[in-house]
Protein backbone atom coordinates (compact mmCIF):
# COMPACT_ATOMS: atom_id res chain seq x y z
CA UNK A 1 0.00 0.00 0.00
CA UNK A 2 1.22 3.36 -0.60
CA UNK A 3 1.82 5.88 1.37
CA UNK A 4 0.49 9.80 0.49
CA UNK A 5 2.88 11.99 -1.18
CA UNK A 6 2.49 14.43 2.15
CA UNK A 7 3.52 12.19 4.51
CA UNK A 8 6.46 11.21 2.95
CA UNK A 9 7.34 14.97 2.52
CA UNK A 10 6.91 15.23 6.39
CA UNK A 11 9.11 12.19 7.54
CA UNK A 12 11.96 14.04 5.14
CA UNK A 13 11.26 17.59 6.85
CA UNK A 14 11.32 15.95 10.15
CA UNK A 15 14.50 13.81 9.02
CA UNK A 16 16.35 17.19 8.29
CA UNK A 17 15.24 19.17 10.63
CA UNK A 18 16.17 16.87 13.84
CA UNK A 19 19.32 14.47 12.57
CA UNK A 20 22.21 16.57 10.95
CA UNK A 21 21.10 19.40 13.76
CA UNK A 22 20.95 17.08 16.66
CA UNK A 23 23.84 15.96 15.63
CA UNK A 24 25.72 18.74 15.89
CA UNK A 25 24.35 19.50 19.39
CA UNK A 26 25.37 15.91 20.45
CA UNK A 27 28.83 17.05 19.63
CA UNK A 28 28.92 19.88 21.06
CA UNK A 29 27.54 18.46 24.31
CA UNK A 30 28.96 14.87 24.27
CA UNK A 31 31.54 14.15 26.77
CA UNK A 32 33.99 12.53 24.82
CA UNK A 33 35.18 13.61 21.83
CA UNK A 34 36.86 11.74 18.35
CA UNK A 35 40.40 12.96 19.08
CA UNK A 36 39.51 10.37 22.40
CA UNK A 37 38.45 7.98 20.67
CA UNK A 38 41.49 5.27 20.54
CA UNK A 39 40.35 2.19 18.21
CA UNK A 40 37.20 3.56 17.46
CA UNK A 41 38.11 2.92 13.70
CA UNK A 42 38.20 -1.00 14.18
CA UNK A 43 34.63 -1.22 15.87
CA UNK A 44 33.32 0.96 12.99
CA UNK A 45 34.77 -1.52 10.60
CA UNK A 46 33.35 -4.22 12.58
CA UNK A 47 30.18 -2.52 13.03
CA UNK A 48 29.82 -2.23 8.96
CA UNK A 49 31.03 -5.84 8.60
CA UNK A 50 28.75 -7.01 10.13
CA UNK A 51 25.96 -5.46 8.12
CA UNK A 52 26.95 -7.57 5.01
CA UNK A 53 24.97 -10.72 6.06
CA UNK A 54 21.29 -9.48 6.85
CA UNK A 55 19.09 -12.56 7.12
CA UNK A 56 15.48 -12.78 7.20
CA UNK A 57 13.46 -13.88 10.27
CA UNK A 58 9.73 -14.09 9.60
CA UNK A 59 9.92 -12.15 6.40
CA UNK A 60 11.34 -9.58 8.33
CA UNK A 61 15.27 -8.10 8.20
CA UNK A 62 17.69 -8.81 10.47
CA UNK A 63 20.89 -6.94 11.11
CA UNK A 64 23.04 -8.17 13.86
CA UNK A 65 25.14 -4.56 14.18
CA UNK A 66 23.59 -4.16 17.79
CA UNK A 67 26.59 -6.07 19.63
CA UNK A 68 28.93 -3.41 18.20
CA UNK A 69 27.31 -0.36 18.74
CA UNK A 70 26.70 -1.49 22.25
CA UNK A 71 30.52 -2.06 22.50
CA UNK A 72 30.54 1.69 21.01
CA UNK A 73 28.56 3.50 23.21
CA UNK A 74 30.22 1.66 26.78
CA UNK A 75 33.33 2.46 25.42
CA UNK A 76 33.32 5.82 23.98
CA UNK A 77 29.33 7.10 24.56
CA UNK A 78 26.66 8.57 22.86
CA UNK A 79 28.00 10.31 19.92
CA UNK A 80 30.33 7.55 18.63
CA UNK A 81 27.52 5.08 18.43
CA UNK A 82 25.02 7.46 17.08
CA UNK A 83 27.76 8.13 14.37
CA UNK A 84 28.45 4.33 14.11
CA UNK A 85 24.55 3.76 13.61
CA UNK A 86 23.77 5.95 11.13
CA UNK A 87 27.31 5.02 9.36
CA UNK A 88 25.45 1.29 9.06
CA UNK A 89 22.72 3.05 7.96
CA UNK A 90 23.66 3.03 4.52
CA UNK A 91 24.61 -0.81 3.83
CA UNK A 92 21.00 -1.63 5.71
CA UNK A 93 19.31 1.40 3.36
CA UNK A 94 21.17 -0.92 0.65
CA UNK A 95 19.61 -4.68 1.78
CA UNK A 96 16.06 -2.84 2.08
CA UNK A 97 15.83 -2.52 -1.49
CA UNK A 98 14.34 1.06 -1.29
CA UNK A 99 12.83 2.04 -4.62
CA UNK A 100 11.32 5.80 -4.82
CA UNK A 101 8.04 5.03 -3.23
CA UNK A 102 9.96 3.33 0.14
CA UNK A 103 12.70 6.10 0.24
CA UNK A 104 10.63 7.52 3.13
CA UNK A 105 11.50 4.47 5.39
CA UNK A 106 15.97 5.43 4.94
CA UNK A 107 15.34 9.34 6.56
CA UNK A 108 12.09 7.69 8.93
CA UNK A 109 14.99 5.26 10.33
CA UNK A 110 17.83 7.77 10.36
CA UNK A 111 15.72 9.48 12.07
CA UNK A 112 14.73 6.82 14.42
CA UNK A 113 17.64 5.21 15.16
CA UNK A 114 18.91 9.02 15.91
CA UNK A 115 16.45 9.12 18.66
CA UNK A 116 17.19 5.96 19.81
CA UNK A 117 20.46 6.24 20.09
CA UNK A 118 20.08 9.55 22.10
CA UNK A 119 16.97 8.53 24.13
CA UNK A 120 18.92 4.69 25.33
CA UNK A 121 22.39 6.56 25.84
CA UNK A 122 20.44 9.59 27.96
CA UNK A 123 18.76 7.52 30.19
CA UNK A 124 22.04 5.02 30.84
CA UNK A 125 23.80 7.67 31.58
CA UNK A 126 21.29 9.56 33.73
CA UNK A 127 20.56 6.65 35.80
CA UNK A 128 24.19 6.23 36.38
CA UNK A 129 26.65 4.68 34.10
CA UNK A 130 29.95 5.90 33.51
CA UNK A 131 31.64 5.52 30.18
CA UNK A 132 34.27 3.02 29.71
CA UNK A 133 34.01 1.59 33.29
CA UNK A 134 35.01 -1.84 33.74
CA UNK A 135 32.87 -2.69 36.55
CA UNK A 136 31.27 -5.97 35.41
CA UNK A 137 28.01 -5.53 37.27
CA UNK A 138 27.44 -1.89 35.87
CA UNK A 139 27.85 -3.19 32.68
CA UNK A 140 25.74 -5.76 32.56
CA UNK A 141 23.05 -3.74 34.06
CA UNK A 142 23.10 -0.49 32.18
CA UNK A 143 23.68 -3.00 28.52
CA UNK A 144 20.60 -4.58 29.40
CA UNK A 145 18.39 -1.17 30.23
CA UNK A 146 20.36 0.16 26.87
CA UNK A 147 19.59 -2.49 24.56
CA UNK A 148 15.80 -3.58 25.57
CA UNK A 149 14.94 -0.12 25.92
CA UNK A 150 16.39 0.21 21.87
CA UNK A 151 14.04 -2.58 21.34
CA UNK A 152 11.20 -1.22 22.64
CA UNK A 153 11.94 2.53 20.88
CA UNK A 154 12.44 0.89 17.99
CA UNK A 155 8.59 -0.74 18.20
CA UNK A 156 6.73 2.09 19.29
CA UNK A 157 8.32 4.28 16.31
CA UNK A 158 7.62 1.64 14.21
CA UNK A 159 3.93 0.96 15.27
CA UNK A 160 3.71 5.14 14.52
CA UNK A 161 5.48 5.30 11.51
CA UNK A 162 2.30 2.62 10.36
CA UNK A 163 -0.25 5.19 11.79
CA UNK A 164 1.27 7.87 10.71
CA UNK A 165 1.74 6.84 7.00
CA UNK A 166 -2.17 5.37 7.25
CA UNK A 167 -1.04 1.50 6.90
CA UNK A 168 -2.19 -1.03 9.24
CA UNK A 169 -0.18 -0.84 12.80
CA UNK A 170 0.37 -3.86 14.73
CA UNK A 171 2.46 -3.78 17.82
CA UNK A 172 3.66 -7.42 18.35
CA UNK A 173 4.56 -8.36 14.95
CA UNK A 174 7.29 -10.92 14.06
CA UNK A 175 10.05 -8.57 14.14
CA UNK A 176 9.46 -7.90 17.93
CA UNK A 177 10.14 -11.46 18.48
CA UNK A 178 13.03 -11.94 16.21
CA UNK A 179 14.59 -8.64 17.86
CA UNK A 180 14.34 -10.38 21.82
CA UNK A 181 16.00 -13.45 19.52
CA UNK A 182 18.77 -11.62 18.43
CA UNK A 183 19.29 -9.46 21.84
CA UNK A 184 20.24 -12.76 23.41
CA UNK A 185 23.06 -13.24 20.84
CA UNK A 186 23.72 -9.36 20.69
CA UNK A 187 24.16 -8.99 24.37
CA UNK A 188 26.21 -10.83 25.64
CA UNK A 189 28.60 -10.66 22.51
CA UNK A 190 28.66 -6.63 22.86
CA UNK A 191 29.44 -7.02 26.40
CA UNK A 192 32.44 -9.39 25.25
CA UNK A 193 33.92 -7.43 22.95
CA UNK A 194 33.72 -4.07 24.75
CA UNK A 195 35.43 -5.95 27.84
CA UNK A 196 38.22 -8.01 25.48
CA UNK A 197 39.35 -4.68 23.77
CA UNK A 198 39.44 -3.66 27.49
CA UNK A 199 41.91 -6.16 28.67
CA UNK A 200 43.44 -7.13 25.23
CA UNK A 201 43.23 -4.49 22.84
CA UNK A 202 42.48 -4.76 19.18
CA UNK A 203 43.25 -8.66 18.81
CA UNK A 204 39.64 -8.63 20.50
CA UNK A 205 38.23 -8.20 16.93
CA UNK A 206 40.33 -10.80 15.56
CA UNK A 207 39.18 -13.44 18.56
CA UNK A 208 35.52 -12.16 18.54
CA UNK A 209 35.17 -10.36 15.74
CA UNK A 210 35.77 -13.21 13.30
CA UNK A 211 33.60 -15.93 14.84
CA UNK A 212 30.50 -13.72 15.28
CA UNK A 213 31.06 -12.69 11.74
CA UNK A 214 31.04 -16.67 10.77
CA UNK A 215 27.97 -17.21 12.92
CA UNK A 216 25.90 -14.22 10.78
CA UNK A 217 27.24 -16.09 7.93
CA UNK A 218 25.57 -19.12 8.71
CA UNK A 219 22.84 -17.79 10.04
CA UNK A 220 22.40 -16.04 6.70
CA UNK A 221 23.00 -19.16 4.54
CA UNK A 222 20.22 -21.30 7.18
CA UNK A 223 17.69 -18.24 6.83
CA UNK A 224 18.34 -18.06 2.68
CA UNK A 225 17.99 -22.47 2.50
CA UNK A 226 14.82 -21.51 4.23
CA UNK A 227 13.13 -19.04 1.92
CA UNK A 228 14.34 -21.14 -1.05
CA UNK A 229 12.79 -23.81 1.02
CA UNK A 230 9.50 -21.91 1.37
CA UNK A 231 9.21 -20.81 -2.07
CA UNK A 232 9.43 -24.91 -3.41
CA UNK A 233 6.88 -25.81 -0.84
CA UNK A 234 4.94 -23.00 -2.72
CA UNK A 235 5.46 -23.88 -6.20
CA UNK A 236 5.41 -27.65 -5.30
CA UNK A 237 1.73 -26.93 -4.53
CA UNK A 238 0.92 -24.33 -6.99
CA UNK A 239 2.32 -27.32 -9.53
CA UNK A 240 -0.14 -29.48 -8.17
CA UNK A 241 -3.17 -27.36 -8.60
CA UNK A 242 -1.81 -26.11 -12.14
CA UNK A 243 -2.11 -29.95 -13.05
CA UNK A 244 -5.57 -30.32 -11.53
CA UNK A 245 -6.64 -27.87 -13.96
CA UNK A 246 -8.44 -29.12 -17.32
CA UNK A 247 -8.68 -26.18 -19.63
CA UNK A 248 -6.58 -23.85 -21.65
CA UNK A 249 -8.22 -20.73 -20.62
CA UNK A 250 -8.33 -22.20 -16.70
CA UNK A 251 -4.72 -22.97 -16.43
CA UNK A 252 -3.85 -19.05 -18.10
CA UNK A 253 -5.80 -17.41 -15.72
CA UNK A 254 -4.27 -19.48 -12.59
CA UNK A 255 -0.70 -19.45 -13.86
CA UNK A 256 0.42 -15.53 -13.40
CA UNK A 257 -2.36 -15.16 -10.67
CA UNK A 258 -0.40 -17.97 -8.31
CA UNK A 259 2.51 -16.92 -9.48
CA UNK A 260 2.26 -13.51 -8.51
CA UNK A 261 1.18 -15.25 -4.85
CA UNK A 262 4.38 -16.48 -4.83
CA UNK A 263 7.04 -13.91 -6.08
CA UNK A 264 6.06 -10.08 -5.81
CA UNK A 265 6.51 -8.75 -9.60
CA UNK A 266 4.30 -5.33 -10.46
CA UNK A 267 3.41 -6.65 -14.13
CA UNK A 268 3.44 -10.16 -15.91
CA UNK A 269 3.10 -11.33 -18.77
CA UNK A 270 2.66 -14.03 -21.41
CA UNK A 271 3.67 -13.49 -24.89
CA UNK A 272 2.79 -16.11 -27.26
CA UNK A 273 4.43 -17.25 -30.98
CA UNK A 274 2.56 -17.83 -33.35
CA UNK A 275 3.82 -17.98 -36.70
CA UNK A 276 6.83 -15.85 -36.30
CA UNK A 277 5.03 -13.06 -34.37
CA UNK A 278 4.27 -12.43 -30.54
CA UNK A 279 0.98 -11.78 -28.99
CA UNK A 280 0.19 -11.26 -25.66
CA UNK A 281 -2.04 -13.92 -24.16
CA UNK A 282 -2.61 -12.95 -20.65
CA UNK A 283 -1.20 -10.16 -18.43
CA UNK A 284 -1.51 -8.78 -14.86
CA UNK A 285 -0.39 -5.55 -13.94
CA UNK A 286 -0.46 -4.29 -10.43
CA UNK A 287 -2.34 -7.27 -9.39
CA UNK A 288 -5.19 -7.21 -11.71
CA UNK A 289 -5.45 -9.23 -14.85
CA UNK A 290 -5.43 -6.99 -18.03
CA UNK A 291 -6.92 -7.35 -21.02
CA UNK A 292 -4.37 -6.46 -23.63
CA UNK A 293 -4.76 -6.67 -27.48
CA UNK A 294 -1.17 -6.55 -28.21
CA UNK A 295 1.01 -7.50 -31.32
CA UNK A 296 3.97 -5.33 -31.92
CA UNK A 297 7.14 -6.42 -34.36
CA UNK A 298 9.24 -4.89 -31.56
CA UNK A 299 8.66 -7.79 -28.63
CA UNK A 300 10.97 -9.60 -31.37
CA UNK A 301 14.01 -7.91 -31.12
CA UNK A 302 13.08 -7.15 -27.05
CA UNK A 303 14.57 -9.00 -24.87
CA UNK A 304 10.95 -11.38 -25.09
CA UNK A 305 12.19 -11.82 -28.28
CA UNK A 306 16.20 -12.91 -27.58
CA UNK A 307 14.95 -15.26 -24.84
CA UNK A 308 12.45 -16.69 -27.75
CA UNK A 309 16.15 -16.86 -29.99
CA UNK A 310 17.61 -17.87 -27.57
CA UNK A 311 15.72 -20.56 -25.20
CA UNK A 312 18.09 -19.45 -21.64
CA UNK A 313 16.26 -17.61 -18.64
CA UNK A 314 17.55 -13.83 -18.42
CA UNK A 315 17.40 -11.76 -14.78
CA UNK A 316 18.33 -8.50 -15.02
CA UNK A 317 18.06 -6.43 -11.58
CA UNK A 318 18.61 -2.97 -12.97
CA UNK A 319 16.75 -1.40 -15.71
CA UNK A 320 20.71 -0.16 -17.24
CA UNK A 321 21.34 -3.30 -18.15
CA UNK A 322 18.40 -3.53 -20.26
CA UNK A 323 16.45 -0.75 -21.04
CA UNK A 324 18.14 -1.01 -24.50
CA UNK A 325 15.65 -3.85 -25.23
CA UNK A 326 12.85 -2.86 -23.16
CA UNK A 327 9.53 -4.81 -24.53
CA UNK A 328 7.17 -2.47 -25.81
CA UNK A 329 4.71 -3.69 -23.71
CA UNK A 330 6.22 -2.76 -20.58
CA UNK A 331 5.90 0.44 -17.78
CA UNK A 332 9.24 2.74 -18.22
CA UNK A 333 9.39 2.89 -14.30
CA UNK A 334 9.92 -0.95 -14.34
CA UNK A 335 13.70 -1.64 -12.99
CA UNK A 336 13.76 -5.74 -12.33
CA UNK A 337 13.03 -7.92 -14.82
CA UNK A 338 13.48 -12.26 -15.43
CA UNK A 339 12.29 -13.28 -18.63
CA UNK A 340 11.75 -17.18 -18.92
CA UNK A 341 11.18 -19.77 -22.40
CA UNK A 342 7.97 -21.79 -22.45
CA UNK A 343 9.01 -24.95 -23.99
CA UNK A 344 6.46 -27.23 -25.01
CA UNK A 345 7.75 -30.54 -26.70
CA UNK A 346 11.14 -29.26 -27.17
CA UNK A 347 9.81 -26.34 -28.68
CA UNK A 348 9.58 -22.76 -27.76
CA UNK A 349 5.99 -21.79 -27.68
CA UNK A 350 6.66 -18.58 -26.00
CA UNK A 351 8.24 -16.63 -23.17
CA UNK A 352 7.38 -15.14 -19.55
CA UNK A 353 8.39 -11.77 -18.75
CA UNK A 354 7.89 -10.75 -14.82
CA UNK A 355 8.46 -7.17 -14.25
CA UNK A 356 9.20 -5.16 -10.59
CA UNK A 357 9.05 -1.25 -9.95
CA UNK A 358 11.72 -2.38 -7.53
CA UNK A 359 15.78 -2.95 -8.25
CA UNK A 360 16.81 -6.08 -6.86
CA UNK A 361 13.52 -7.69 -6.80
CA UNK A 362 14.01 -11.14 -8.01
CA UNK A 363 17.45 -13.72 -7.17
CA UNK A 364 18.32 -16.15 -9.23
CA UNK A 365 17.04 -19.21 -7.21
CA UNK A 366 13.50 -17.55 -7.94
CA UNK A 367 14.54 -17.69 -11.68
CA UNK A 368 14.89 -21.50 -11.77
CA UNK A 369 11.79 -21.66 -9.62
CA UNK A 370 10.09 -19.25 -12.27
CA UNK A 371 11.92 -21.60 -14.96
CA UNK A 372 10.55 -25.14 -13.40
CA UNK A 373 6.95 -23.46 -13.05
CA UNK A 374 7.07 -23.00 -16.53
CA UNK A 375 7.75 -26.36 -17.71
CA UNK A 376 4.66 -27.37 -15.13
CA UNK A 377 2.49 -24.60 -17.16
CA UNK A 378 3.86 -25.73 -20.80
CA UNK A 379 2.86 -29.46 -19.21
CA UNK A 380 -0.47 -28.32 -18.20
CA UNK A 381 -1.35 -27.06 -21.60
CA UNK A 382 -0.42 -29.89 -23.40
CA UNK A 383 -2.50 -32.00 -21.36
CA UNK A 384 -5.41 -29.39 -21.86
CA UNK A 385 -4.71 -29.52 -25.21
CA UNK A 386 -5.16 -34.06 -25.45
CA UNK A 387 -8.47 -33.50 -23.28
CA UNK A 388 -9.73 -30.80 -25.51
CA UNK A 389 -8.99 -33.11 -28.08
CA UNK A 390 -10.36 -35.99 -26.48
CA UNK A 391 -13.67 -34.67 -25.86
CA UNK A 392 -14.05 -32.81 -29.23
CA UNK A 393 -13.15 -36.23 -30.76
CA UNK A 394 -16.01 -38.18 -28.41
CA UNK A 395 -18.43 -36.01 -29.63
CA UNK A 396 -18.41 -36.63 -33.23
CA UNK A 397 -19.88 -39.45 -35.09
CA UNK A 398 -16.83 -41.32 -37.06
CA UNK A 399 -18.66 -41.97 -40.22
CA UNK A 400 -20.76 -38.83 -41.16
CA UNK A 401 -18.10 -36.31 -39.18
CA UNK A 402 -20.90 -34.29 -37.34
CA UNK A 403 -22.01 -34.14 -34.15
CA UNK A 404 -22.98 -37.21 -32.63
CA UNK A 405 -25.26 -37.96 -29.74
CA UNK A 406 -23.26 -36.84 -27.05
CA UNK A 407 -22.69 -33.67 -28.17
CA UNK A 408 -26.39 -33.41 -29.15
CA UNK A 409 -27.13 -33.82 -25.75
CA UNK A 410 -24.63 -31.67 -23.93
CA UNK A 411 -25.35 -28.51 -26.51
CA UNK A 412 -29.22 -29.32 -26.23
CA UNK A 413 -29.21 -28.35 -22.05
CA UNK A 414 -27.07 -25.70 -23.47
CA UNK A 415 -29.63 -23.89 -25.08
CA UNK A 416 -32.44 -24.84 -23.53
CA UNK A 417 -30.60 -23.15 -20.50
CA UNK A 418 -30.41 -20.43 -23.04
CA UNK A 419 -33.96 -20.31 -24.17
CA UNK A 420 -34.88 -19.98 -20.26
CA UNK A 421 -32.01 -17.06 -19.62
CA UNK A 422 -33.80 -15.25 -22.35
CA UNK A 423 -31.31 -15.27 -24.94
CA UNK A 424 -33.36 -16.96 -27.42
CA UNK A 425 -36.67 -16.58 -28.09
CA UNK A 426 -37.45 -19.99 -29.46
CA UNK A 427 -35.77 -23.09 -30.16
CA UNK A 428 -37.15 -25.49 -32.40
CA UNK A 429 -35.54 -29.13 -33.18
CA UNK A 430 -35.89 -31.05 -36.39
CA UNK A 431 -35.61 -34.89 -36.51
CA UNK A 432 -34.85 -36.55 -39.86
CA UNK A 433 -35.25 -40.14 -40.76
CA UNK A 434 -34.55 -41.70 -43.87
CA UNK A 435 -37.51 -43.75 -45.55
CA UNK A 436 -36.92 -47.30 -45.79
CA UNK A 437 -33.62 -47.12 -45.37
CA UNK A 438 -33.29 -50.82 -44.50
CA UNK A 439 -34.02 -51.74 -47.99
CA UNK A 440 -31.11 -49.51 -49.33
CA UNK A 441 -28.87 -51.88 -47.16
CA UNK A 442 -30.01 -54.74 -48.19
CA UNK A 443 -30.36 -53.88 -52.17
CA UNK A 444 -26.95 -52.21 -52.16
CA UNK A 445 -25.17 -53.00 -49.14
CA UNK A 446 -24.06 -51.58 -45.90
CA UNK A 447 -21.27 -49.81 -47.49
CA UNK A 448 -23.00 -48.17 -49.97
CA UNK A 449 -25.85 -47.29 -47.47
CA UNK A 450 -22.49 -45.72 -45.28
CA UNK A 451 -21.93 -43.93 -48.51
CA UNK A 452 -25.44 -42.07 -48.49
CA UNK A 453 -25.16 -41.31 -44.63
CA UNK A 454 -22.04 -39.38 -44.99
CA UNK A 455 -23.45 -37.77 -47.84
CA UNK A 456 -27.14 -37.05 -46.32
CA UNK A 457 -25.69 -35.49 -43.32
CA UNK A 458 -22.99 -33.07 -45.39
CA UNK A 459 -26.00 -32.25 -47.40
CA UNK A 460 -27.97 -31.09 -44.00
CA UNK A 461 -25.16 -29.55 -42.43
CA UNK A 462 -24.91 -27.46 -46.06
CA UNK A 463 -28.21 -26.14 -45.99
CA UNK A 464 -28.19 -25.81 -41.99
CA UNK A 465 -24.68 -23.51 -42.36
CA UNK A 466 -24.13 -21.63 -38.94
CA UNK A 467 -27.66 -21.62 -38.34
CA UNK A 468 -28.23 -24.39 -36.50
CA UNK A 469 -26.74 -27.64 -35.16
CA UNK A 470 -26.80 -30.84 -36.77
CA UNK A 471 -25.82 -34.28 -35.31
CA UNK A 472 -26.57 -37.99 -35.70
CA UNK A 473 -29.53 -39.15 -33.42
CA UNK A 474 -28.83 -42.44 -34.21
CA UNK A 475 -28.64 -44.83 -37.08
CA UNK A 476 -30.42 -43.00 -39.75
CA UNK A 477 -31.69 -40.27 -37.97
CA UNK A 478 -30.22 -36.53 -37.70
CA UNK A 479 -31.50 -33.46 -35.69
CA UNK A 480 -31.35 -30.22 -36.08
CA UNK A 481 -31.15 -27.44 -33.50
CA UNK A 482 -32.17 -24.01 -35.02
CA UNK A 483 -32.33 -21.87 -32.11
CA UNK A 484 -34.55 -18.46 -32.59
CA UNK A 485 -35.94 -20.22 -35.35
CA UNK A 486 -39.96 -20.05 -35.04
CA UNK A 487 -42.07 -23.47 -36.04
CA UNK A 488 -43.32 -22.15 -39.23
CA UNK A 489 -39.66 -20.79 -40.26
CA UNK A 490 -38.16 -24.37 -39.25
CA UNK A 491 -40.79 -26.26 -40.83
CA UNK A 492 -40.11 -23.94 -44.16
CA UNK A 493 -36.58 -25.46 -43.28
CA UNK A 494 -37.26 -28.92 -43.04
CA UNK A 495 -39.50 -28.59 -46.06
CA UNK A 496 -36.76 -27.02 -48.18
CA UNK A 497 -34.41 -29.81 -46.61
CA UNK A 498 -36.70 -32.66 -48.06
CA UNK A 499 -37.51 -31.36 -50.99
CA UNK A 500 -33.25 -31.14 -51.51
CA UNK A 501 -33.45 -34.94 -50.23
CA UNK A 502 -35.76 -36.11 -52.66
CA UNK A 503 -34.12 -34.36 -55.74
CA UNK A 504 -30.56 -35.41 -54.93
CA UNK A 505 -28.65 -38.68 -56.62
CA UNK A 506 -26.79 -40.69 -54.52
CA UNK A 507 -23.85 -41.93 -56.43
CA UNK A 508 -23.17 -45.35 -54.31
CA UNK A 509 -20.97 -48.18 -55.11
CA UNK A 510 -22.72 -51.24 -56.53
CA UNK A 511 -20.51 -54.41 -55.70
CA UNK A 512 -23.00 -57.27 -54.59
CA UNK A 513 -23.94 -58.47 -57.82
CA UNK A 514 -21.30 -59.81 -60.14
CA UNK A 515 -19.54 -56.91 -61.25
CA UNK A 516 -18.71 -53.78 -59.50
CA UNK A 517 -20.06 -50.87 -60.63
CA UNK A 518 -21.84 -47.56 -59.67
CA UNK A 519 -25.43 -47.09 -58.96
CA UNK A 520 -27.59 -43.89 -58.64
CA UNK A 521 -30.27 -44.17 -55.72
CA UNK A 522 -33.22 -41.88 -54.59
CA UNK A 523 -34.15 -41.47 -51.46
CA UNK A 524 -36.45 -40.10 -49.46
CA UNK A 525 -36.86 -38.69 -45.51
CA UNK A 526 -39.61 -38.30 -43.45
CA UNK A 527 -39.54 -35.41 -41.04
CA UNK A 528 -41.34 -34.23 -37.57
CA UNK A 529 -40.30 -30.38 -36.08
CA UNK A 530 -41.21 -29.02 -32.79
CA UNK A 531 -40.20 -25.71 -31.25
CA UNK A 532 -39.55 -24.89 -27.55
CA UNK A 533 -41.31 -23.15 -25.28
CA UNK A 534 -44.60 -23.53 -27.09
CA UNK A 535 -44.59 -27.28 -27.35
CA UNK A 536 -42.04 -27.88 -24.36
CA UNK A 537 -39.19 -26.19 -22.49
CA UNK A 538 -37.06 -29.21 -21.43
CA UNK A 539 -34.75 -30.56 -23.97
CA UNK A 540 -35.34 -34.42 -23.83
CA UNK A 541 -39.28 -33.53 -23.99
CA UNK A 542 -38.81 -31.36 -27.32
CA UNK A 543 -36.74 -34.54 -28.94
CA UNK A 544 -39.56 -36.41 -28.03
CA UNK A 545 -41.93 -34.50 -29.55
CA UNK A 546 -40.87 -34.16 -32.58
CA UNK A 547 -39.73 -37.91 -32.77
CA UNK A 548 -43.63 -38.76 -32.38
CA UNK A 549 -44.14 -36.21 -34.51
CA UNK A 550 -41.94 -38.03 -37.45
CA UNK A 551 -43.54 -41.34 -36.73
CA UNK A 552 -47.30 -40.39 -36.05
CA UNK A 553 -47.11 -37.04 -38.53
CA UNK A 554 -44.75 -38.12 -41.43
CA UNK A 555 -43.70 -42.07 -41.42
CA UNK A 556 -47.13 -43.40 -40.73
CA UNK A 557 -48.91 -40.20 -42.75
CA UNK A 558 -47.04 -42.03 -45.57
CA UNK A 559 -43.45 -40.88 -45.44
CA UNK A 560 -41.37 -38.43 -47.22
CA UNK A 561 -43.12 -35.24 -45.50
CA UNK A 562 -43.09 -33.25 -43.04
CA UNK A 563 -45.17 -32.65 -39.61
CA UNK A 564 -45.35 -30.81 -36.82
CA UNK A 565 -45.93 -31.73 -33.20
CA UNK A 566 -49.35 -31.30 -32.08
CA UNK A 567 -50.29 -31.96 -28.45
P1 LIG B 1 -38.57 -46.44 -41.97
O1 LIG B 1 -38.98 -45.81 -43.22
O2 LIG B 1 -39.69 -46.97 -41.14
O3 LIG B 1 -37.67 -45.59 -41.19
O4 LIG B 1 -37.75 -47.76 -42.42
P2 LIG B 1 -36.22 -48.02 -42.17
O5 LIG B 1 -35.86 -49.23 -42.89
O6 LIG B 1 -35.42 -46.83 -42.48
O7 LIG B 1 -36.22 -48.24 -40.63
P3 LIG B 1 -35.61 -49.30 -39.70
O8 LIG B 1 -35.53 -48.68 -38.32
O9 LIG B 1 -36.31 -50.59 -39.83
O10 LIG B 1 -34.16 -49.52 -40.24
C1 LIG B 1 -33.12 -48.59 -40.05
C2 LIG B 1 -31.96 -49.15 -40.79
O11 LIG B 1 -30.89 -48.27 -40.85
C3 LIG B 1 -31.46 -50.41 -40.15
C4 LIG B 1 -29.99 -50.39 -40.37
O12 LIG B 1 -29.56 -51.38 -41.23
C5 LIG B 1 -29.74 -49.05 -41.02
N1 LIG B 1 -28.62 -48.42 -40.44
C6 LIG B 1 -28.54 -47.87 -39.21
N2 LIG B 1 -27.29 -47.39 -38.99
C7 LIG B 1 -26.58 -47.64 -40.12
C8 LIG B 1 -25.24 -47.39 -40.51
O13 LIG B 1 -24.43 -46.82 -39.78
N3 LIG B 1 -24.85 -47.79 -41.75
C9 LIG B 1 -25.72 -48.41 -42.59
N4 LIG B 1 -25.28 -48.79 -43.77
N5 LIG B 1 -26.97 -48.67 -42.24
C10 LIG B 1 -27.42 -48.30 -41.02
MG1 LIG C 1 -35.72 -45.05 -41.35
MG1 LIG D 1 -34.93 -45.08 -37.90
Amino acid sequence: MDISQKAKKIIFLMWLLVVPVGICLVYLLSPTKPSDWDHYIYFLILALLTTIFPFFIGGALMVLVQWVNLAIFLKFGILAELIAMQLCMIPIVYHMKLSKETRYKLYYNSFMFFLISIICGAVVLWTGYEIGTLVINDIILYSTIYTVLGIMLNHIFLYFREVFTGLKPKFFTNDFGGDFICLIITLPFGISIYLLEGYVGPIAFILLGVPFLAITLLIRMYSDSEKVNADLNKASEFGHQLAERMTTTEILDMFLKSLSDIFPFDAGYIVDNIDDEFFILRAREDGDKKEFEFAHEDIKYSLAGKVYEKGEPILYNKQTDWTHMKPPFLADDMKSVMCVPIYRNKKIEGVLVLAAREKFAFETYQLKIVHLLCSYFAVSLEKARYVREAVEKSEVCELTKINNYRYLDKHLKVEMERLTSGFYKTVSLIMMDIDKFKGVNDTYGHHAGNIILQEFAKIIKEEIGPNGTVARYGGEEFVILLPNYSKLQAKNIAEQLRRKIEQTPFIVPFDLGEIAREEIVFITASIGVSTAPEDSDEGMTLLRNADRALYIGAKQAGRNRVAEYVK
